[in-house]
Formats: structure tokens, sequence, C-alpha cells
């Protein structure tokens, strides 16, 4: 058994217990953890030559990172058939370990405990500040860079180790709920402003010592267990705490649409642990999160967006080759997506150079990291010195011999094949023969463009989504002739720039734009039927999709569709299947009705383009039938439509991996994240009912919605996708 914590008193008696999780960078907790936290906890009570307990970490920059996710897995496992009561006797002993903590030893009158201090020397995150709010008073070292909150919401959790409880006691709902409901996360010095913590320092451990040298009786009581304990800004019943829950409730139903159990359930912990004393509220917190750990939406979520998601980040898919970190960058087209590469390479302190086909136009893309920047400054995000470090990075040319020291080429001009083969050659002209060819194209086959190298194993596709530096994945894409060391390449610079990759075989549409049409033409297509504009976008957004499919044409433009669809439609001849969208889309385009950038697409927008209702000449055109569809109805049809591409991707080798189908859903467009992705969804449905489903919807509305023969094969034997498909890591909660 390793042996995370330590304890040592000194002459002054005060016991330091020191958290040190051997061989991980950042402490995190397991169940020895606590194990052995709780035995010191004792030893250090108990000892009559200690005055003062002061909690800390051995990691430089860091207090703790978070929780093992096995513990929940493992509560889970000991319960057999029981895992409920097996998870809320697991987390009721967490609380007591830290009710200990918070109590330390004081009796019902609040007399004779140990004064308890916690020292984040930086970050501390999850258990890793649930643990510090149970101390009586938190020190943190002034490092900027630290990050302190309970991120949980943000992976389909919430804080279940009594940092809900005790962070909307310490604040008040209303001030504890941008850190509970939306996972924000503060430096020391704003975390000391909110109140998280209280005291920021150059010697936090010396400053804690003298503190539980020096604290009364008074200093280690927590306002919950003191008599007269009044919530901050109202408890639910009183008129402004009534408010808060109002405003509370309906923001959370609106963020949430209903779709994420973590966020109701919080609340839902808050507010009815408002209305009972402490030890109460802590039981009902912890049924509350038993509650959510066994919603199949947590445990998909967790997988998605923490645990494969990091996996990926971390190269799981990595070819075995020596590192291929990127030094130089050649950045060809500095339009709107050369830009935004070059920008987030920079800001990873990559040096790039800019090429476009005059230099006025490469130092206009030059200039858009300076605007960046620039808008990071105002807002406190950046500093002069670091938009300065950006700026010296990016060498803007349109000379090809500039490229020569270039190790990665990412091109990103015209989206034309023969554009393309031009540049490419001139470009192999120049750099050395070590140098991977990157193409960021969304729409042309790489192995075709591949054909313009004369080394096409060091060809790939790079596909970055727009806005660039928002958006967190990226699409590696390997043409027939890709070799490992391209693949390592791409990963090794993926990660350069802090971004999630997908590898991908090339194929129409690689993966995320192949299953995002299809949405977007499936709300088209209930158009052209009758069904009313209103209900497939609200069923899109009730069903957890960011944008419903409508406005999502508006927002990348209907003239982007029209092109889409002829390309498409030249490509495909005959089989080409989607005609009646078609229709709509061309329609729309001839009256001029282009989307946002036109102020006038299948919503109607005002004169500085801010959206506003659905436009009703739509109906003139396409009348609203009489009868509608259920909601289910149309979000069955919207959903199904993006996941039986992703089994298609999966079945024909296009997506090698269900966890990057998974994560690039959720990342690349949006796909329900409460879902936890394509996969995740069918999993949850059943692999039977999905199967079913298909045939139900491939007789009403078309072959589209054929069942594929992996999914028929995998609901006959009742089989899962991660059963059949998962990785090494299974979800841990
Ligand atoms: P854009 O029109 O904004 O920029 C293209 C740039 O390439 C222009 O600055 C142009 O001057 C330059 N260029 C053209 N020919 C050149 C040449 N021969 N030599 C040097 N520079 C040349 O286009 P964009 O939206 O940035 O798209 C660029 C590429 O990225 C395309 O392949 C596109 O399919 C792909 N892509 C676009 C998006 C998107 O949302 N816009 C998303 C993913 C991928």
């Amino acid at each position: 058994m390793s042996q995370d914590f330590t304890l040592q008193t000194d002459a002054e008696g005060v016991a330091t217990i020191t958290w040190d999780t051997p061989g991980k960078s950042m402490n995190v907790m397991s169940i020895e953890g606590f194990q052995q936290l709780d035995t010191l906890i004792d030893e250090a009570l108990a000892d009559e030559a200690v005055k003062g307990i002061v909690l800390t970490s051995g990691k430089d920059g860091s207090f703790a990172g978070g929780m093992d996710l096995n513990v929940i897995a493992k509560m889970r496992e000991d319960g057999g058939d029981d895992p409920a009561s097996s998870i809320f006797d697991g987390i009721m002993q967490i609380h007591a370990i830290l009710r200990k903590i918070e109590r330390a030893g004081m009796d019902d009158k609040n007399k004779g405990g140990k004064p308890i201090a916690c020292v984040l020397p930086g970050t501390a995150l999850g258990i890793g500040f649930e643990i510090p709010l149970a101390c009586h008073r938190i020190f943190a070292a002034d490092n900027p860079k630290a990050k302190i909150g309970l991120p949980e919401i943000m992976v389909g959790i919430f804080p279940g180790a009594g940092g809900t409880t005790r962070l909307s006691r310490k604040l008040g709902a209303m001030a504890a709920s941008p850190f509970l409901l939306e996972g924000k996360l503060s430096d020391p010095k704003k975390a000391k402003s909110a109140g998280l913590i209280d005291e920021v320092s150059e010697d936090p451990l010396a400053d804690a010592k003298a503190w539980v040298l020096a604290a009364s009786p008074a200093d280690i009581v927590k306002p919950w267990d003191a008599k007269g304990y009044k919530m901050p800004g109202g408890a639910p019943y009183h008129p402004a705490g009534f408010m808060t829950f109002v405003g509370a409730s309906a923001m959370v139903n609106g963020k949430t649409k209903g779709v994420y159990p973590a966020a109701k359930a919080m609340l839902s912990a808050v507010y009815e642990g408002a209305l009972v004393p402490f030890d109460t509220a802590l039981k009902i917190e912890a049924r509350w999160f038993t509650n959510v750990l066994l919603n199949p939406s947590s445990s998909a979520m967790i997988r998605s967006l923490f645990i494969n998601k990091e996996a990926l980040e971390k190269g799981a898919n990595r070819p075995d080759v020596p590192d291929q970190k990127v030094k130089t960058v050649g950045v060809l087209g500095a339009g709107m997506m050369g830009a935004g590469i070059t920008l987030v390479s920079a800001m990873a302190g990559i040096e790039v150079v800019l090429l476009d086909q005059s230099l006025e136009a490469a130092e206009k893309g030059k200039a858009y990291t300076a605007s960046y920047m620039d808008k990071g400054i105002a807002r406190k995000k950046a500093t002069p010195e670091k938009k300065d470090a950006a700026l010296s990075l990016i060498t803007a040319t349109d000379d090809y011999a500039q490229l020569a020291g270039c190790d990665l080429i990412v091109e990103a001009v015209f989206e034309d094949p023969k554009v393309k083969a031009e540049v490419t050659q001139k470009v192999l002209e120049h750099v050395g023969e070590d140098c991977i060819f990157a193409t960021n194209t969304s729409t042309l086959p790489i192995t075709e463009l591949a054909k313009a190298a004369s080394n096409p194993e060091q060809f790939i596709g790079i596909h970055f989504f727009s806005p660039v530096e928002k958006m967190m994945l990226v699409e590696i894409i390997k043409g027939k002739p890709t070799g490992t060391r391209a693949v390592a390449k791409a990963l090794d610079f993926v990660r350069q720039i802090r971004k999630t990759p997908i590898v991908v075989n090339d194929a129409r549409f690689f993966y995320a734009n192949r299953c995002i049409i299809p949405y977007i033409n499936e709300g088209i297509r209930m158009v052209a039927e009758g069904v009313e504009p209103a209900l497939i976008e609200n069923a899109a957004k009730l069903v957890g999709m960011p944008l419903g499919p409508l406005q999502l044409v508006d927002e990348t433009s209907i003239d982007l569709g029209v092109k889409i669809a002829k390309a498409t439609k030249a490509a495909m001849g005959d089989a080409y299947p989607d005609g009646a969208v078609d229709e709509v889309v061309f329609w729309m385009a001839d009256e001029g009705r282009l989307g946002r950038k036109a102020k006038a697409g299948f919503y109607d927008y005002d004169d500085k383009g801010k959206r506003q209702l659905l436009w009703d000449g739509l109906a003139a055109k396409y009348p609203v039938a009489d009868a509608q569809p259920s909601l289910t109805e149309v979000q069955h049809r919207l959903l199904f439509v993006q996941v039986l591409e992703a089994v298609r991707a999966l079945e024909e080798g296009v997506l090698e991996d269900i966890r990057e189908g998974d994560v690039g859903a959720i990342l690349g467009w949006g796909f329900a994240p409460w879902s936890g992705g394509p996969f995740s969804w069918l999993d949850i449905l059943g692999t039977p009912y999905a199967a079913e489903r298909c045939d139900q919807l491939a007789e009403a509305y078309g072959d589209r919605f054929a069942c594929p023969a992996l999914l028929r094969d995998m609901g006959e034997d009742g089989e899962g996708f991660y059963e059949r498909f998962g990785a090494p890591q299974e979800a841990a909660a």
C-alpha cells in the first residue's frame, strides 16, 4: 500500500499532515488515501502534545487534482445487486471523515477542539477543495497559475463530499452558484475575494502554523455549527432566499433543458439541505449524489468527458515512434482558418511561418493574433508581454523559401484541389525531407491530395474546426499512404496546442461533418414535410443539442449548404439521397435567405444581426401540416440520423475507436453531451431497442434509418458498444 499521507509534529505542537501520492504529479484521493487521512487525523487529535494541525501537500504547485474515479467504481462493485446502498454508505463514510476534521474533537457545546488549517501550494480541485472546505482556515500560496474550485458539474456529477452543502452555506446559494452550477475555477486571489479561501500568502505553511497556534476556540467553529446560523442571502423560505431559488431553478432548467441530471440534483441538495440541520443536509447531499452516480448519463459523461478525453489527449492512439514535437510550423493561407491555427500555435510557443499570396494578406492573418491578444489584455486574461511573445514567434511572408526550417506544414488555402496541389508542390521544393505536410481540408479526400506529394507517407489531414481558438476537437485523417510518423507528428502538435485529437481514416466528410450534415438535412426535410419549425428546433434543444438544425444552417450559411449539396451530388450521382433537402435549400438561396451573415435565413435577424424569431415566410412555401409528430419522434429522427452515421463510420473502419467517436461528437459538434456521445447513447437506449427503433424509422421515413448490420448483430445479442469495443479503462462512476 502506498503511503499518501504522513504526519510530523514539531516542537511547538503543530502536527503537519502532508499529502503526497507517490508516482503522481498531482495528488488524487483513493480509498487508501481516505483511510490514511482518517487515521492520522485521529492520531493528531488524540495526541496531547498536538495543539493544532496543518494539512498540506508535498507537491509543488498543487494541493490535489481530485478523486480517483475508481473509488466510486469500487463502492458500486462492492454493492453487488444493491449498488445504491453501497455507494450511499461509502459517501457517508467520506462525510464522516471530513466532518471529523471540521469538528476536530469539539463537543456538542463547541468546546475542546483543535484548530485545523489547510495549505494550498496551488491547484485544488474537486475533493482537493472539498477537504480544505472542511478545515477551519484555508491558506493559499500566491500562485496565479493555481486553479481552485469544484469542476464536477462539467463531467456530469456534482461535488458530493460535502462541497455542495459547505459552499452553499458558506457563501449563500446565490454567490455559490457560479462555482457549483458552472464549475467556475478561480486563481487564489480571486478565490479569496469570492470568499472561497481565507488567505493568500507568500509563505502559507508558516502562516498556517502561526494561525493554528494562535486560533481562539471561536475561530474553529463553523458558522453552521454556531448558534443562530442563517444562510447568507436567505434560506429557501426567507423572502430573499426564495427569489434566489426561484431564479436558480429557472436558470438550471433553462441551461440544461432538463437533460443533465447533476445540475438539478445538486440544486435539490442545496434547497432541501438548507431547510435542515447541517448533518442532515450532508445525508441529503449523499442521497442526491448516489442518485446522480447511478444515472447512466453521469457514467457516460464521466467516461467520455473525463476518462476517455484525457486518454486521447495523452496519446492513447499514438503510434509508438519517437517524440515528434513541432518546433516550427508553416501555415499556408492566412484566411480565417490559417489565422486561427497561427494564433493557437504561437500561444503554445511554437514558431510559425505564415504564408499567403501576398505579404499584405499574410500580415492580415498575423494581425488576428494581435487583436485576439488585445481583447485578452482588455479582459485581463493576457498581458502585453504575452502578446509580444506570441507575435515575436510569427513570421508573415509570401516567400516560400522562408518555409525551409519548418518541420510541419499545415495548409489552409482555398478549398480547391488544383490550388492545394500547386501549393503542396511548391512547399516541397523548399522544406527538408523530414517535414510532415498536413492539409486542413474539410471536404477533399486526403488520399487524392497526397498524390501531389513526392512522399505521400508524410502527408496527412489535420482538420480544425472554426473558430480554431475555441473549438477543442482536431480531427486527424490518415490517407491510404499516410505513415505512422505523420500520425505521431499530428498528435504531438495537437497535444502542444492543448486540443483533443481523434484519428480517423479517409472517407467523405471524415467523421464529424459526416454526422452533422445528416442532422441539418433531417431538420430541413421535416420543414419540407410540414413539421412545425419551432417543434424541430425545440426538440433538438430539449434533447441537448446546442443548436437546432435550422439555426445551425443559418450559422454555417445556406450557400455553403448549396455548395456541399452540389459537390456531393456530383460525386454520388444517382445514389444521391437528399433531393428533398436541396429543394428547400436552393429555394432559400434563391430568396436570398443565406443565413445569419445575410441577416435572413430560417430565422429573422435584426439590423445588428441578432437572431429573432423563426421566419414566418417559410410557411407560405412549406405550410405547417395539421397533424404534427410527437416530440420524441422528432428527437429520435434528429439523433438517429447522426448516430447511425457514427455506427456506419465504425463499421466501415473510418472510426477505429468508439471512444474517439463519442469524444469527437461532443467536442466537434456538440452532440448531446449528457448522453456521453453517439455510442454511449445507443448503449443507454440498449442495442435491442435501438435496432427496433431503426426499423420503425426506416419504414416511416426511408432507408437512411436502415439498421446497420453491426447494430443489428449487437441488438440480437443485447450487447453494448462499450462491452464489445470498450478500451481497457471502463466507466468509473
Ligand atoms: P479563407 O478563404 O478564409 O482563406 C484562404 C486563404 O488562403 C486566403 O487568405 C487566400 O489568400 C489564401 N490562399 C489561396 N490560395 C493561395 C496560394 N496559392 N498560396 C497562398 N495562399 C493562398 O478560407 P478558410 O475558411 O480559412 O479555409 C481554408 C481551408 O480550411 C479550406 O481548405 C477549408 O475547407 C478548410 N476549413 C475551413 C473551415 C471553416 O469553417 N471555414 C473549417 C475547417 C476547414
